[in-house]
């Protein structure tokens, strides 16, 4: 039995977009199978944290709906769910489903970089005026005024739940994103009693049966992954091609996986790929800007949140005390060092 601190499932390959160097390539039109949720769901028994991707989600309802079933029949639990997605569909059915799973406890992440502003416009400024797509997005930025109306649920609004988010970053992996190469995440994993593993921090399923990485590419996945579900059981797979973490309790556990997770997400080392089904430490020149960029933005936050503690917001808006002239940074000072894809 399996308990991972974010379980990962590409509902499906398909997008309704077509963003410049999307680090997932061209869509497919590749759906995960019942068999497929299965087979997970016989071994993953818990996570803090479910997390849909695509593609596009709101494109696989039908699989969403066959992954909340399989989950409930097999007794899995699950703390949270998010969900990232472009913003530019939307489907009233995906919403009452995670209500009637999650209640309060989903979130959607809307990817809002440069790269997802010029597909809207490319694909959906064409034939908008006879389109039945009641959001009729032109840009990015209908999509951010469409935020609040369609996706901040009832029950999500205020303090009452978890809000929607904006990822300044999104799926690009060039100009205004600084990780140009596949970086693995996962999977490091520790033993408990009972034939029980803890696996983190995350594990992730891909529509076509790959156990892979949430950043891995789909043309490359066999050797961005650790293995498929075809080949056997999930954590003999981590086992042979993960790595082994010796912490005391799941508190522990869970503490690493944080801490992995910030320093993936700060771009600091270390960094992992996958070969040969392997986890396998590369040496990664630091991007120092984005580094010093993230250590900022931390910063703020943190004394933003202590500054709302104390009652003294407004006086540390008004002497706001960071300089973010630069950020976004200067798309034209970012060494491009892969050609875009399209
Ligand atoms: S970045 Fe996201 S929205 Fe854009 S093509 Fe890729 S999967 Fe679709």
């Amino acid at each position: 039995m399996i308990f991972t601190y974010m379980l990962g499932i590409e509902l499906t390959q398909q997008c309704n977009l077509d963003c410049r160097d999307c680090y997932k390539g061209d869509s497919k039109n590749v759906f995960i199978t019942k068999e497929i949720i299965e087979k997970v769901f016989d071994e993953v028994k818990a996570a803090d944290i479910l997390l849909l991707t695509g593609g596009e989600v709101h494109l696989a309802y039908e699989q969403l709906k066959m992954v909340l079933d399989i989950a409930k029949e097999k007794g899995c639990y699950f703390g949270a769910c998010q969900a990232t997605i472009n913003g530019t569909i939307y489907d009233k059915r995906i919403y009452q489903l995670l209500d009637d799973y999650f209640g309060e406890n989903y979130e959607f992440y809307i990817s809002s970089d440069s790269f997802h502003d010029e597909s809207i416009k490319r694909i959906y400024q064409k034939d908008v005026e006879d389109s039945n797509d009641p959001l009729h997005p032109k840009s990015l930025n209908d999509v951010l005024k469409n935020l609040e109306k369609n996706y901040m649920h009832e029950k999500c609004v205020g303090d009452q739940g978890l809000p929607s988010h904006l990822i300044n970053g999104g799926r690009a992996r060039n100009l205004d994103c600084p990780k140009y190469e596949f970086d693995a995440t996962g999977y490091y994993y520790q033993e408990g009693k009972e034939d029980c593993y803890a696996v983190g921090p995350i594990l992730f399923i891909g529509a076509d049966g790959y156990i892979t990485d949430g950043n891995s590419e789909l043309n490359s996945r066999e050797q961005q992954s650790i293995g498929h579900l075809n080949k056997g059981k999930i954590i003999e797979q981590i086992k042979q091609g993960g790595i082994q973490v010796k912490t005391t309790s799941i508190a522990d556990f869970r503490k690493f996986c944080w801490n992995i997770m910030q320093s993936y997400f700060s771009y600091e080392e270390p960094h992992y790929i996958f070969e040969n089904n392997k986890m396998q430490k590369v040496d990664r020149a630091k991007d120092i800007e984005y580094i010093q960029e993230i250590k900022k933005a931390t910063d703020l936050g943190n004394h933003g949140f202590e500054a709302f503690q104390n009652g003294t917001f407004k006086d540390f808006l008004v002497n706001f005390p960071y300089d973010f002239s630069s950020y976004p940074r200067d798309l034209s000072l970012i060494d491009h060092n892969k050609k875009l894809n399209k």
